[in-house]
């Protein structure tokens, strides 16, 4: 299917479903959507907002290496170590790894990502979804949304944040230690990203660590067991409609051997959160002051939902009521499944997440090979 620019001001290209995003989420669900018998450019059209493939992989930091991740799973039916050679190449930046190898995997599966292709609006129109886009209208029956958190960085308000003269990044623009050479850095967050991003900054610098929550480290191994418990407690959350917490927030800080030589390199020395910004720095509540030149904000993200808003899907606690085997259909509309989402907001997650959205939509919507009468 060519989508037919010419066309998009009259009509809108009728699919049975959308996949919105070609991340881990969007990719799986492609994959299990074929599985089921459906055809993309037939009956499902994945459309990717990036210009290349890799989802938001393809834009981490250049020193987050793949042995640096907290693994990246597989995608069903080709293994990472078939495309990259995972034992080498675990120095290669995540940002060049994955993208390999979501994009061989795009092409072993015929998955006919349409990109750079940018969702703007998801609107109910009765018995379908029109789902509006910057190169053409469609029409669906059902909508796996797959957009992930990486357009969504969260940087939380502080007062004196415009006066301060220093400069002020989230995680999403960091792209390496070196160009803080010589600065005062305070890093703001006490998740993964924040402490791998202490350790990087706090060996060619001198930094400030500091977050709202103090830090719980976890000197347990991170058992198959402690990650599904974290999950359940994800999950329990966004079946109350209840904003997904973060997975950090439920797993705590697991104590590898960088935190152990941070620890003894004198730099886990964790503050509590500033009270506010000031033109030189940060100031608490007591009057204590620290003059700073950067301030980085490993203060996460939010799910990338802005374009399903006409939908009306959240509650008033902000989060989205959400039902289904693994909680990826949304409860006020199961023509929508939300995959890569709270719980299934990991690699792995989205797996699983997706092969269940993938049935049980195809199941709502009665079509595909298994569903159809
Ligand atoms: P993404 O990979 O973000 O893909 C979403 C896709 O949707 C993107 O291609 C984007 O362009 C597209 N999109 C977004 N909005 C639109 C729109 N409106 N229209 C069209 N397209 C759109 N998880 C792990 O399992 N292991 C790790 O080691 C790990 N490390 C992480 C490190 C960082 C710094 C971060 C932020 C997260 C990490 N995660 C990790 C979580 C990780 O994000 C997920 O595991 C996984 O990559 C998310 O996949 P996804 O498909 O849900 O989203």
């Amino acid at each position: 299917m060519s989508i037919d620019h010419s066309a998009r001001a009259r009509m809108a290209l009728k699919v049975d479903m959308v996949i919105i995003g070609a991340g881990q989420a969007g990719l799986s669900s492609a994959y299990h959507l074929r599985r089921l018998g459906l055809e993309p450019d037939k009956d499902f059209v994945v459309l990717d907002g990036s210009s290349g493939p890799g989802g938001a992989w393809q834009f981490r930091w250049p020193s987050l290496t793949l042995a640096a991740t907290n693994r990246v799973h597989d995608l069903p039916g080709l293994k990472l170590k078939e495309v990259v050679d995972v034992d080498t190449g675990g120095r290669v930046p995540a940002s060049v790894a994955v993208p390999t190898y979501f994009e061989a995997y795009e092409k072993t599966f015929a998955l006919l990502v349409h990109r750079p292709v940018h969702v703007s609006v998801v609107c109910d129109r009765g018995d379908r979804l029109r789902v509006e886009t910057d190169t053409g209208l469609f029409s669906a029956r059902g909508v796996i949304n797959a957009t992930g958190t990486w357009e969504t960085p969260y940087t939380p308000d502080y007062p004196g944040r415009d006066l301060f003269r220093g400069r002020q990044l989230h995680t999403k623009d960091y792209h390496g230690a070196e160009e803080f050479a010589g600065k005062h850095v305070i890093i703001v967050g006490a998740g993964i990203s924040a402490l791998q991003l202490l350790d990087e900054i706090s060996s060619v610098t001198s930094t400030t660590w500091v977050s709202r929550r103090e830090p719980q480290f976890r000197d347990a191994p991170f058992t198959p067991e402690a990650g599904r418990e974290a999950v359940a407690l994800v999950e329990e959350r966004v079946r109350q409609g209840l904003p997904p917490a973060s997975v950090v927030s439920v797993t705590g800080l697991p104590v590898t051997p960088a935190i152990e030589a941070m620890r003894d390199r004198g730099v886990l020395n964790w503050l509590p959160m500033f009270a506010k910004i000031t033109e030189r720095g940060v100031r608490w509540q007591d009057g204590t002051e620290i003059d700073a030149d950067v301030i980085l904000w490993c203060t996460g993200f939010r799910s990338s939902l802005d374009h399903l808003a006409k939908l009306h899907l959240r509650e008033a606690s902000g989060g989205i009521v959400m039902a289904g085997r693994l909680a990826t259909q949304v409860a006020k509309d199961p023509r929508i499944h939300l995959v890569g989402y709270g719980p299934s907001a990991s690699t792995i997650g989205a797996n699983r997440a997706a092969a269940a959205a993938a049935r049980e939509l195809t199941s709502f919507l009665r079509v595909g090979e298994k569903s159809s009468p």
